[in-house]
């Protein structure tokens, strides 16, 4: 049973002289009973693990949080709960009401497999569930046990093709919309989104083999947090008028692109498809997302999550299939203006070949090998942390984990000491389980190519400190799992030092001084982020300016807030996910010169 808190029995509290007010673990309170608390002095308590309080402010040193995952690498990435109604608008409805029914609060401890029986399976075409062409299916396969959780529809070149056209012709309308109901679509998909949170994170967990932990308390609040971010921009998208000569009214328009195809991986799907599609359709675009055919469960959630809030059939479509088939048919498709792929750096080369054909707009996410770089002056305790979390989260199958941490030399041997002592702790276990820390790996082949790393590691002269092989636990045996792997007296011109391994692997290098710091750093063909670590403000910026990545993390790792712009330098990629920089690449820039004159110069005059 919860039980909620109104504005009414805070303002009732209030006159009996109360000053506090005990919330438990079931209790809700609504936006307005917030705002009534703050306007009338009365504090929330907590008597349970429900948390109302604002976050509390950073710790100097990196310390567990509350849930067992460090804060500073949280920070940025979960945002307060809100509490409003989930009654979905329509498109003439324009003041949804406020604060019937509030989102579950943040689970504290979720655990179990998802109800099959729910699951979507079939293609979301134009608002409808369609099966594919001729039926053909691909099964998704839990990781933990590689059995079979469900076949999906798998898109052909006709359904990418029907998909497209629904996209073309939901375009004009979802365009011309008022921007204030289309905000209110993105708000409302958020707030599905985080009322469901418990059902997607276990859904997402099993499909892709994390930590149902992760899932919840890192991947989910991602997940709606970007349509909050971009909902609010929506009445923000403006153009500008030029300073010209007095006859000429010119002004620059931003248009949206028609429609956006987008290719996502499996290990973050619906994460991935939240902060793209959130852009996207806030810019005024319409969606074909191709899900990961290794985990497409969350983005067929998400299309029915965008049905429920209201958005018009075919503005948000989600065809499931084969990269070779379905993606590259999205790529190749003579009517989708922009594609916004994020894979590895071998399919990103393929899909920017195939986009060529009809010069589309391309934005590339593509794969990492980013360095967490520890100075001798860093608090080492929180350099070990954040970088254990680096490397480890997501079972390394992350394109900006810290796969290779640089450490200053007179700290090397501490360093390593510590860094093991601590993966060595962490749980390797079954995704459903609360206290699993380490998850599977997506497939068998991806598995395999791991252990392929850690042989290939080991003959390239490297010292394997702790890991490198399966759990000793039998109820692992089918799984895909690997002990948290730690790889020592590595140099930067290894192939374990150079290659995406994708999995749980870390190699940790020592340099000499700044300058061989940096560039080691950059000694890659990647550049998707990067960690400093140091107590020296100065060198911190010095360092941070010289680094050739695109998201740079001083003494954190792990930030992606929905404000931050993230994308890569060099074979990282081009483009941007989430921030102002992303919103603009879903829109085009059209220029209007109008002659406001009485005149005309006639050119040909006097022929
Ligand atoms: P992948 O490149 O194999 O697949 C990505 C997507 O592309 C999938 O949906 C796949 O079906 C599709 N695809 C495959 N072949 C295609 C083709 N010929 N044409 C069109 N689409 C095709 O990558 P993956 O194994 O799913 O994911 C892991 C990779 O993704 C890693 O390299 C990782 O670094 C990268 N990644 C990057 C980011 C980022 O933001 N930079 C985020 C997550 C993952």
């Amino acid at each position: 049973m919860k039980y909620i808190v109104t504005a009414e029995d805070v303002h009732r509290l209030a006159a009996e002289g109360e000053r506090e007010l005990m919330v438990r673990e079931h209790t809700v309170i609504t936006d307005a009973a917030l705002d009534a608390a703050s306007l009338l002095g009365v504090r929330i308590v907590e008597g349970s693990t429900f948390s109302t309080a604002a976050p509390e402010p950073l710790a100097p040193a990196a310390r567990p949080g509350a849930r067992g995952l460090p804060e500073p690498v949280l920070t940025g990435l979960t945002r307060n709960r809100t509490a409003t109604t989930h009654t979905a608008p329509t498109l003439t409805q324009t003041a949804p009401t406020r604060t019937q029914s509030a989102p579950a609060p943040a689970p504290t401890r979720i655990e179990g497999l998802p109800d099959y029986s729910t699951l979507h399976t079939k293609l979301l075409i134009g608002g409808e569930w369609v099966d594919a062409t001729r039926g053909e299916t691909v099964p998704t396969v839990d990781p933990a046990t590689n059995q079979v959780i469900a076949e999906v529809a798998a898109a052909q070149l006709e359904d990418v093709d029907r998909a497209v056209r629904a996209a073309r012709g939901a375009f004009p309308a979802w365009r011309d919309l008022d921007p204030d109901k289309r905000a209110r679509i993105l708000l409302r998909v958020a707030e599905i989104i985080e009322a469901e949170q418990e059902r997607l994170a276990r859904i997402e967990s099993h499909d892709v083999g994390k930590p149902i932990r992760e899932a919840a308390l890192v991947d989910l609040p991602a997940c709606w947090d970007p349509w909050r971010f971009f909902q609010g921009l929506v009445r923000a998208i403006d153009g500008r008028v030029l300073a010209l000569p007095k006859h000429s009214f010119d002004y620059v328009r931003k248009e949206p692109m028609g429609v956006v195809g987008m290719i996502i991986p499996w290990n973050f799907p619906l994460h991935i498809a939240c902060r793209k599609g959130s852009s996207a359709l806030a810019a005024g675009n319409t969606v074909v997302l191709k899900a990961p055919e290794l985990a497409p469960l969350t983005c067929l959630e998400l299309g029915r999550i965008c049905l429920e809030a209201g958005m018009p059939p075919g503005v948000f479509n989600v065809v499931p299939g084969l990269g070779e088939v379905a993606g590259a048919a999205l790529a190749e498709h003579p009517d989708v203006n922009k594609i916004a792929f994020t894979g590895s750096t071998v399919t990103g080369r393929s899909v920017m070949r195939a986009g060529a054909g009809t010069i589309k707009r391309v934005s590339l996410e593509l794969g990492g090998k980013s360095p967490s770089i520890v100075f001798a002056d860093a608090d080492l305790n929180r350099a070990v942390i954040g970088s254990v979390f680096g490397i480890y989260l997501a079972q390394g199958e992350v394109c900006s984990a810290g796969s290779r941490v640089l450490v200053e030399r007179p700290v090397y041997d501490e360093f390593v000491a510590r860094f093991a002592d601590k993966a060595r702790k962490i749980r390797v276990g079954m995704p459903h389980r609360w206290d699993t820390q380490l998850g599977a790996l997506i497939n068998e082949r991806q598995c395999e190519r791991v252990y392929e790393y850690v042989e290939i590691g080991k003959a390239e002269g490297a010292t394997v400190v702790h890991g490198g092989v399966r759990p000793v636990d039998p109820e692992l045996a089918a799984g895909n799992f690997i002990e948290p792997t730690i790889f020592a007296d590595v140099t930067n011109n290894m192939k374990i030092a150079q290659e995406e391994i994708f999995g749980p692997v870390v190699v940790i290098i020592p340099f000499e001084g700044e300058e061989e710091g940096v560039h080691l750093a950059n000694d890659v063909r990647y550049g998707l982020a990067a960690g400093v670590w140091t107590r020296d403000t100065g060198k911190a910026h010095r360092v941070a300016h010289a680094l050739e990545a695109g998201s740079i993390w001083v003494n954190h790792y792990s930030a992606y807030p929905s404000e931050a712009p993230f994308g890569g330098f060099k074979e990282s990629g081009t483009g941007h996910d989430l921030g102002l920089e992303s919103l603009a690449e879903y829109l085009e820039t059209k220029n209007v010169h109008v002659n406001i004159g009485l005149e005309t110069s006639d050119w040909y005059a006097g022929n």
